[in-house]
């Protein structure tokens, strides 16, 4: 069978929200995936950090299917006995005291919002309907009505409208603008530690505690949306523990299940947490028993594995090789751990264009922003496989 073929196929009863590169992935293991041809490439994208764990761990698909024979859907109407396993295991990891389980990145980010909003009108005694949430400009957050509210990116909201109000958006990274922002009725500022879909953009240092100190000052909550940075991503468990910054909320999503399932949460203070009662939020498959048990094992394998570690480690030396290449495109190369964006002259070509050559190589890599190359490979990912992909990169992007 051809890709081809069922690229075409698909193009006829798949809505278009998607320009993927032109190949149908038929098995992943580990770093790899195969195409329908037999193709093989290395996956320098993790589906954003989603496969982390890599393709198929051993561990993980274990646990999901004993998991499975046991009992994977159950109304929340009832307790299971994987719930607590899981959640004591999140917050201890996050330093945190409650979580609730969500399925979608955007689902706990939408949680997040609604914690924060009744916290500010219960709590802090904000007066009804008030609330302001302080944003980033470049933010991603996920694609909900609510969330692309206070989006930036045009086409991430043509012809969406009306959106929802109680957002302000603030350069990110200038924290002189958020401080000017705040206002008694901020009840919360929301941010990436490092911008990922923006391009890995990274803050200045110091910043993300800095918006700590502004926050704690002003009886406002940091809520930090770790989905893609968190769990050992740039190499800590959070992204905001390089500042030892503790927010008041944590998102994770992605990772959390283990590469196997959507598995997303947020984990926050008790004060804050506290805020939902019985009605006042919930989910269908939100904390199944399935998820709980993967999101465990994905969370102790972490762990276990030295996975955050490792990212730390590895992404030290697939940088310092790709800052070795001698390039006529790249002009700038950033990141932290195994999450590294490469901009490219666009003078000399394009970021998808050479994402393309690069598959040609038998890597795959995207473009975010037409500018950038981003590479995050699965933390799993070893010294020789790098070194494997440095070879090819420096193939494609080299003199
Ligand atoms: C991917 C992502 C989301 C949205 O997660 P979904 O599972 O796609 O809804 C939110 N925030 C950040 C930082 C992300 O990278």
């Amino acid at each position: 069978m051809l890709n081809t073929t069922f690229i075409e196929r698909e193009k006829s009863v798949n809505a278009q929200n998607y320009d993927p590169i032109p190949v149908v992935i038929n098995r992943g293991e580990g770093v790899w995936l195969w195409d329908v041809e037999g193709n093989r490439y290395m996956d320098m994208l993790s589906a954003y950090s989603a496969i982390s764990h890599g393709y198929g761990h051993p561990r993980l698909f274990k646990a999901l299917t004993e998991q499975a024979s046991r009992v994977a859907v159950c109304s929340r109407a009832m307790y299971h006995d994987k719930m607590s396993d899981f959640l004591e295991t999140l917050c201890k990891l996050t330093g945190q005291d409650q979580a609730l389980m969500m399925n979608s990145g955007a689902e706990a980010v939408e949680t997040a919002i609604k914690a924060a909003r009744r916290w500010g009108y219960q709590v802090k005694g904000i007066p009804a309907n008030q609330a302001e949430i302080i944003v980033m400009e470049g933010n991603f957050h996920g694609r909900t009505m609510g969330i692309i509210s206070f989006s930036s990116e045009d086409t991430y909201k043509k012809d969406f409208g009306p959106f929802l109000p109680g957002f302000k958006i603030v350069p990110y990274g200038d924290i002189d603008a958020l401080k000017a922002a705040i206002t008694p009725n901020t009840c919360a500022v929301l941010t990436e530690p490092i911008q990922g879909e923006a391009g890995v953009l990274m803050p200045p240092k110091g910043w993300l505690k800095d918006i700590e100190t502004a926050c704690r000052a002003n009886n406002v909550l940091l809520v930090v949306d770790e989905i893609q940075s968190g769990l050992g991503r740039t190499g800590r468990m959070l992204a905001s523990d390089h500042e030892d910054v503790k927010p008041d909320i944590v998102i994770l999503g992605k990772a959390l299940g283990g590469g196997f399932l959507p598995v997303s949460a947020i984990a926050g203070r008790r004060e804050v947490m506290a805020v939902f009662n019985p009605g006042s939020h919930g989910s269908t498959f939100g904390g199944n028993p399935l998820a709980a048990a993967v999101g465990k094992e994905a969370l102790d394998t972490l762990i276990d594995e030295n996975l955050i570690e490792k990212s730390a480690e590895l992404g030290a030396y697939f940088m310092a090789g790709l800052q070795k290449i001698k390039s006529p495109y790249i002009t700038a190369i950033r990141g932290q751990g195994l999450w590294i964006g490469v901009d490219i002259d666009p003078a000399k070509s394009t970021a998808r264009a050479l994402c393309m050559k690069l598959l040609n190589e038998g890597i795959i890599a995207r473009d975010t922003h037409k500018v950038t190359i981003r590479f995050a490979p699965p933390l799993v990912i070893t010294k020789d496989q790098i070194y494997w992909a440095l070879e090819r990169i420096k193939k494609v992007l080299g003199e």
